[in-house]
């Protein structure tokens, strides 16, 4: 690194990208080679293949060999709980169709071993890229670690292990496998950023349960970003400072600062109760797509899981899964977050979670079309063997049901059908269940909360979809972001309607909890709780925050500044009265920046 080359970065030069994993950090960067490795692809003659066969075993056997040294190298126990990622690579590394076929294509088309196995891993890559979830996108990942990793072994090249500094760095890569991440030395390595990279993958999630800060997804950082460059990493909001001057370094000093200072004393709550000063105890619970987000839920302190959104087992692939192997995956949760329930809500397929292989129909207007419940009571075969899986689960811990978009009695009633249907059925073959299993509902469309009264006879709980709810009582479309300015979760018809759902709750004696964003929203918490909600279910890393604040306030408090914004007539005004009273009984987090 000389000196034109760090003068060739502007000073104060923001990048923006993903935020992966919350944090401030301050340091120098170092580059890390982790450029994509060029092949080389060219013809054999016969006698080579064997030789190129074996080259290509050897570099397997090598690739795991040094994948179990990683696992062994693991001894931190949050970081422990994570090396089913390693499994999966090494899984893949016994991957038939991938050790196979690239034999095949060396023996058959007579090419060397390292353009064979690009020409699988390319066939690999195109059924990943044509996947639209998020989630299983990233996926693919794992196959370019290993890919690489392989590649790497084929061409005998070394790769430089994240064991090694004398210092403090902030790494700036193109990616980052999750066996790098695992190797990551935290004493050295203060943040991350890489070009590529979501918020759901591996490597992120990984940084997360270390409390490394790290941003992804930057594109070119790679390319632009000299080694030695000083920087500022925001992991919170995904920015990138480079070169800062005296006043962003101050600036950013005190953020870190007080970010440090919040999340240390975040970490005491991690074991109480969200109690109230009043003794009002709420239960704070998390949302989970993926099994694999369950330590994250028990680490931020979730007394459960309020929403599993178990359409993410249903998504890219071509067939739904088999009532087995959703028993599987349901009880896989149920046992690791014993003794505390699970909320399981059928399949929410439909509107903008359109799964191709499932949503045969083309529709004008999906989100008021063939959506969630309404496709479940469609295709009741596939229904009743989710409900099967739901059951059989609820044999292994506390599990509870949940269905999602209800808009009429009716429906919940041909839905609890079903379910008596899927008990019987179970019965009869001796298969055990709870058959106490509590049965919900969300509460997400504009009439089931003008009904919230009516089918509150009907089941045993509530939990509020405000993400939909506020979409359909506004009639803004939630993904739009030409209409994103009316999407006003404080909108008086909001408030009004959420009061309305938990009244009629606390009339008929069943719970009411919320699951949208607004759960976990920690500057609404005290105007919900005075509303009456039990029970907030958000992504896990909102949970000491929303506990932070409702450990310091009482219902009282809530009710009465209830009352005084129901007086109060646009979203607007609401929203400068609850910022200005919140700002005020909790500066640190909701008063105007410390800088
Ligand atoms: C909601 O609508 O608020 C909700 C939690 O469900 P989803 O976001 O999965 O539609
Ligand atoms: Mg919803």
């Amino acid at each position: 690194m000389t000196a034109s080359e760090k003068a060739d970065i502007t000073q104060d030069t923001f990048l923006v990208g993903l935020g992966a994993s919350p944090g401030i950090s301050i340091g120098e960067t170092y580059l890390l080679n982790r450029a994509r490795l060029t092949v080389v692809e060219r013809p054999i003659v016969e006698a080579e293949v064997e030789k190129e066969v074996l080259t290509f075993l050897d570099a397997v056997r090598l690739s795991k060999k040094q994948l179990e040294e990683v696992k062994a190298g693991v001894t931190d126990r949050q970081l422990a709980e994570h090396l089913y990622i390693i499994d999966t690579h090494l899984l893949i590394l016994e991957d038939q169709m991938l050790i196979d076929d690239t034999i095949e294509i060396i023996k058959g088309e007579r090419v060397n071993a390292e353009g064979a196995l690009k020409r699988t891993l390319d066939r690999f890559r195109k059924v990943f890229d044509s996947i639209e979830d998020e989630y299983l996108r990233e996926r693919r990942s794992d196959i370019d670690s290993v890919g690489n990793r392989l590649l790497r072994n084929l061409k005998g090249e070394t790769q430089q292990a994240l064991t090694e500094f004398d210092r403090k760095v902030i790494i700036v890569a193109h990616d980052l496998s999750p066996a790098d991440t695992m190797q990551i030395d935290k004493e050295k390595i203060i943040a991350f950023v890489t070009d590529v990279g979501g918020r759901t993958s591996h490597t992120a999630i990984l940084a997360r349960s270390m409390g490394i800060p790290a941003v992804v997804g930057l594109e070119t950082v790679s390319s632009i970003v000299p080694g030695g460059t000083p920087a500022i990493i925001d992991g919170t909001n995904g920015t990138v400072i480079l070169n800062p001057s005296a006043d962003t370094f101050r600036e950013y000093l005190k953020k870190k600062q007080s970010f440090e200072y919040l999340e240390k004393e975040l970490l005491s709550y991690r074991e109480l109760p969200a109690e109230t000063t009043d003794g009002y105890r709420i239960a704070l619970r998390g949302n989970l797509e993926m099994s694999d987000e369950v330590p994250l839920a028990q680490s931020q302190g979730a007394e459960g899981i309020g929403l599993f959104r178990s359409e993410f087992l249903f998504m890219n692939r071509l067939l739904p899964p088999s009532e087995e192997e959703q028993f599987q995956s349901y009880r896989q949760i149920v046992e690791r977050m014993a003794p505390h329930p699970v909320t399981i809500r059928t399949l929410d397929v439909g509107g903008d979670k359109f799964v191709p292989e499932i949503n045969l129909t083309d529709e004008a207007n999906p989100a008021m079309g063939l959506r969630a419940i309404r496709f479940s009571l469609k295709e009741r075969r596939l229904f009743k063997s989710q409900l099967r899986a739901i059951l059989r689960a609820s044999a292994f811990g506390r599990v509870r049901i949940m269905f999602p978009m209800i808009s009429g009695v009716a429906e919940i009633r041909s839905c609890k059908e079903c379910l008596e249907g899927a008990k019987a059925e179970l019965s009869a073959q001796d298969i055990p269940f709870d058959p106490q299993l509590p049965v919900g509902i969300m509460i997400e469309t504009p009439s089931a909360a003008l009904i919230s009264d009516l089918l509150a006879r009907e089941v045993d709980f509530f939990s509020v979809g405000t993400n939909d709810l506020i979409q359909y009582c506004l009639a803004v479309d939630r993904g739009n972001e030409h209409v994103a300015y009316l999407y006003e979760p404080l909108h008086p018809a909001i408030l009004k309607a959420l009061e309305m759902i938990c009244a009629s709750a606390k009339k008929a004696g069943i719970g009411v909890g919320m699951c949208g964003e607004m759960a976990g929203e920690p500057l609404y918490s005290l105007v919900l709780l005075g509303m009456g909600f039990e029970e907030f279910s958000m992504n896990a890393p909102g949970i000491p925050r929303v506990k932070r604040v409702l450990r310091r306030v009482s219902r009282e408090d809530g009710e009465r500044l209830l009352e005084e914004l129901k007086q109060l007539t646009t979203a607007q005004e609401v929203a400068r009265r609850l910022e200005e009273e919140m700002g005020r009984r909790f500066p640190e987090i909701f008063g105007a920046p410390a800088i």
